[in-house]
């Protein structure tokens, strides 16, 4: 590959943060660069082919493509189409003592808590207007003064009729639910919670509420397959790059970012992680596809003070033990739900085996396992430093404790679906240290960090002035919509950072 001169933007990583950034910036006319270490694009969206199955590393549920949505939009702009088909229902909850399914007229939500219509008419307000305000291109949420006063300004005359909304913007959640009369409806909070974990990375007692009526919004504006897998997604914003000219390199593993003066100059990488051989590449603006962990490493001794801090005193988020599952379909009960959510208690914690999500390629699907089959990832929260430590005490007490967490969440599934686990086939067990060898997560942390105020929420910025973070480390986090709408901030901050000099754009060789 030639060196570039000037205006060269290198995106390390191609989650779907990354690849939305860089696919827009490519098309702004800046020479774009994608650097994965992986052999296959996605991170935590992809999905990997194991004897015939094409299974869905972690995401396996996307919304964001009505009109508005986040993928709707920067489709728009990048004159793209997705490869997915809507269904209904989104998915199934499965509570201790009833199952609901959620759909986009929330039918079976009134029915099961006919005293909510009234928070549910609420929460609709409430996300209508988080996704005009994203829509807008607003800067939601104002992270300085400046974008404090252009969204008084812009919004309170664009939105008037939505300033009773605004003190939710103050409120956790819970305080919310209370207001509806529903403090102490034990499985309406309960239902809630289950909900917010997945989309927010916490509960109704910390969830900002303002978040949350956008959060709960995923059945009622629609949920899709994507064919061939969640990866689908991730290879369409590939080609595209590669359309506009941008380059997507694979197994290419940054090892560093170099940094001269205060300001990023290039990335140090090399084919593999064991490779002893190291690459320079030089460039103007460095966007990392990273966690603030990562981040810190990569800079090494350049890293900013500010950002030591923060991963000094930041909290680890939470990750994930998947079970990917090669599983008989004749087996299966007619009419089961793609998509199931358990959660195995009336009360207590959630996560570590208690609350798990469960998906089957949709049957119409059929490349995505062998004839007869269906590819099923199940997913729950999980701590991630008890993994490490079983680790680090002896490998047996790390397998032993996958093969734990394996049969307590086919036992659960077995509640809900009888003999389900008489049906598979195949058990392909993943712990954070898993996710951490594919996706270069620090320890394996997945899903952002917990949506509990729009008002600390992390940014973009980095302390460096050409280098910007994309993904679900930043606002507003987790899912494949909401780190579209995060990398379409992100290229516009670049843009307007590094406005576009024509005269100088290069075309590699
Ligand atoms: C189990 C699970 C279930 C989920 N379920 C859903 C769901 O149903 N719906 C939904 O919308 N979202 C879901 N999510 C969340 C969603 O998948 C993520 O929020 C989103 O995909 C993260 O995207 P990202 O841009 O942060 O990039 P990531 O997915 O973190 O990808 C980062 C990329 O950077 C690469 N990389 C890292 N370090 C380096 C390096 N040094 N050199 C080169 N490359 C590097 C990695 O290999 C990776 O490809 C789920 C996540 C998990 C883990």
């Amino acid at each position: 590959m030639g060196t570039t001169t000037s205006q060269h933007i290198i995106v390390i990583g191609a989650g779907i943060g990354g690849l939305s950034a860089a696919a827009l910036l490519a098309q702004a006319g800046y020479q774009v660069s994608v650097v994965e270490a992986q052999t296959y694009p996605g991170g935590c969206a992809s999905t990997f082919t194991h004897k015939g199955y094409q299974f869905d590393s972690g995401a396996t549920v996307v919304g964001g493509f009505q009109q508005g949505g986040p993928h709707r939009l920067i489709a728009e702009q990048l004159g793209l189409v997705w490869p997915v088909q809507r269904y209904e229902p989104a998915w199934v909850t499965h509570l201790a003592d009833r199952s609901i399914a959620l759909t986009a007229d929330n039918t079976d939500v009134l029915r099961a808590f006919p005293q909510s219509a009234g928070f549910w008419e609420h929460q609709s307000k409430v996300a209508d207007l988080g996704w005009r305000l994203s829509a807008s291109g607003l800067p939601w949420p104002p992270t300085s003064l400046a974008e404090f006063l252009q969204l008084a300004r812009v919004g309170l005359t664009t939105f008037p009729n939505d300033l009773p909304l605004l003190p939710l913007a103050l409120q956790k959640t819970y305080q919310w639910i209370r207001q509806h009369g529903l403090g102490q409806d034990k499985a309406f909070v309960r239902f809630i919670d289950a909900q917010l974990l997945i989309s927010s990375q916490t509960t109704s007692q910390y969830a900002n509420a303002m978040y949350s009526g956008t959060a709960l919004d995923l059945a009622r504006q629609g949920v899709y397959h994507v064919q061939g897998g969640i990866g689908g997604i991730a290879e369409t914003l590939v080609a595209k790059i590669q359309d506009l000219g941008g380059v997507v390199l694979y197994r290419q593993h940054v090892t560093r970012i170099a940094v001269e003066a205060g300001h990023v100059t290039g990335i140090h990488y090399k084919e593999g992680r064991r490779a002893k051989h190291e690459s320079f590449m030089p460039a103007d603006f460095v966007i990392g596809n990273l966690t603030p962990w990562s981040l810190d490493e990569l800079l090494g001794e350049a890293s900013p003070k500010h950002l030591q801090h923060e991963i000094a005193e930041r909290k680890l988020g939470w990750g994930a033990f998947a079970l990917h599952l090669g599983v008989e379909a004749d087996k299966l009960p007619a009419g089961l739900a793609d998509h199931n959510q358990i959660i195995a208690d009336p009360d207590g914690p959630l996560g570590e085996t208690r609350s798990i999500f469960m998906s089957m390629s949709p049957e119409w699907d059929a490349g995505r396992a062998p004839a007869g089959h269906r590819a099923v990832t199940v997913t729950t929260h999980t701590q991630v430093q008890p993994w490490w430590d079983a680790l680090a005490q002896h490998e047996q007490a790390y397998y032993a404790r996958k093969k734990d967490y394996t049969e307590k969440m086919l036992a659960q599934i077995d509640k809900v679906i009888p003999n389900f686990s008489g049906a598979v086939r195949l058990v392909l067990p993943g712990s954070p240290v898993t996710f951490q060898f594919y996706t270069g997560r620090h320890m394996g942390q997945v899903g952002g960090f917990a949506q509990a105020s729009l008002f600390v929420a992390r940014g973009p910025r980095t302390g460096i002035p050409n280098l910007r973070l994309v993904g679900d480390s930043i606002f507003p986090g987790q899912s494949t919509a909401g780190v579209t709408l995060g990398a379409m901030r992100v290229a516009k901050d670049v843009m307007r950072t590094m406005p576009l000099n024509l005269r100088h754009k290069v075309v590699l060789a």
